[in-house]
């Protein structure tokens, strides 16, 4: 640290991001991200036309995109906000919702890393709710929250765990908290869990955030968005402006309209990487491993007879990388990403290698 830096931040500690290793070609099950390309389409619309293009501004207001986004989520672009991944969404969410005399952030002990992040840099109170035993959210907690404002966070279905929250629990948090801004970060919905976004229309505390990220094979691109009512979004809309207003840029906004028309393309890929998330649960579970139950592009797992440290470490070492969090509750945990179905056969064959060396 420099002796400039801002000495309110001197204690910030950033996210850690999972590795991405630039050299060694690891089979990568550690971030979460789609181990399909985007789409045909998508390729088509990074054309040269489009290049020419770049040296123009982007439109600040990405109207096109909103508008193939409030058709295929049936809105309208006024509750539509477009931004440079979800990660930047739920920056300005922070910055728009939280703080300012007080009003503070509540979110799971066991659940997205960058929540606290957010509320560290932006100086916010933040409320750690614990999840029970078995990683699940108890509504009840997030019902008789004290009636002073702020923004609860909630990842449906949750990271690292999985589980998924139903649309009514999501109900009961809304009309428990209108003083509140209820964002749910939505970054692995597509993968069987149930969308809040159709309550936008009766709940205006309600922030909805997907990403294309995962389930439509874009995290390079950096692109996600929010829905809710026009008032939140005009709130979001203050702080991008204040910020960056030119936050997508031209290959992105043309692939991710290109992203939208292959609805096709992304359901296909959706459903089958849950095929292979039951395919590893089951072979998984027969090796004595206990998976917590997942609706999303990835598994939470631990077994008694491995350490989960131990685990990650012999698979980083034989090319494989999963991810492991040095956390009180799951440190005998690995957060495993689902993969094309070859390559978690050669992971689950060498999690067997593993447990027969151990068990000697
Ligand atoms: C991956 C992830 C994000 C970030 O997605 P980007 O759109 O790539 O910034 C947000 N929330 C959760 C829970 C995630 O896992």
């Amino acid at each position: 640290m420099s002796i400039f830096f801002n000495p309110d931040l001197a204690s910030l500690e950033a996210y850690t991001p999972g590795e991405q290793p630039q050299g060694m070609k690891y089979i990568k099950l550690n971030t979460n991200e789609s181990p399909y390309p985007p789409s045909p389409e998508v390729a088509a619309a990074l054309s040269n036309e489009e290049v020419q293009n770049l040296r123009l501004y982007p439109d600040p207001d990405c109207r096109q995109l909103k508008e193939a986004l409030a058709s295929m989520k049936a809105t309208d672009i006024r509750n539509i906000f477009i931004s440079n991944g979800s990660d930047d969404i739920l920056n300005f969410a922070f910055l728009a919702f939280a703080g300012g005399g007080g009003r503070k952030v509540f979110f799971p002990d066991i659940t997205y890393g960058f929540y606290q992040v957010f509320a560290d840099l932006h100086g916010i109170s933040a409320e750690i709710i614990p999840l029970q035993e078995d990683f699940s959210i108890n509504i009840e907690d997030y019902c008789s929250l004290p009636f002073s404002g702020g923004l609860i966070c909630i990842a449906n279905p949750n990271a690292p765990t999985g589980i998924p929250l139903t649309t009514e629990d999501i109900e009961k948090i809304l009309l428990a908290n209108p003083d509140k801004v209820v964002l749910i970060d939505e970054a692995y919905v597509d993968f069987g869990a149930e969308s809040a976004l159709p309550l936008i229309r009766n709940y205006d505390n309600l922030l909805v955030v997907q990403t294309f990220s995962k389930s439509r094979s874009m995290a390079g691109a950096r692109l996600g968005f929010a829905a809710a009512s026009s008032p939140l979004i005009d709130d979001l809309e203050r702080i991008r402006f204040s910020t960056n207003p030119y936050n997508i840029n031209r290959l992105t906004m043309a692939a991710g309209i290109a992203a939208i028309k292959s609805g096709e393309y992304f359901m296909d890929n959706c459903a089958e990487i849950q095929k292979t998330r039951s395919m590893c649960v089951s072979a998984l579970e027969s090796m004595g491993f206990e998976v917590v139950p997942s609706k999303a592009n990835f598994i939470f797992v631990c077994s008694k007879l491995i350490d989960g440290e131990f685990l990650y470490n012999e698979l980083k070492r034989r090319g494989i990388l999963i991810r492991h969090f040095n956390k009180e509750r799951i440190r005998n945990y690995n957060r495993i990403t689902i993969g094309t179905p070859e390559e978690m056969d050669i992971l689950l064959n060498e999690i067997r290698k593993i447990s027969e060396e151990v068990s000697l």
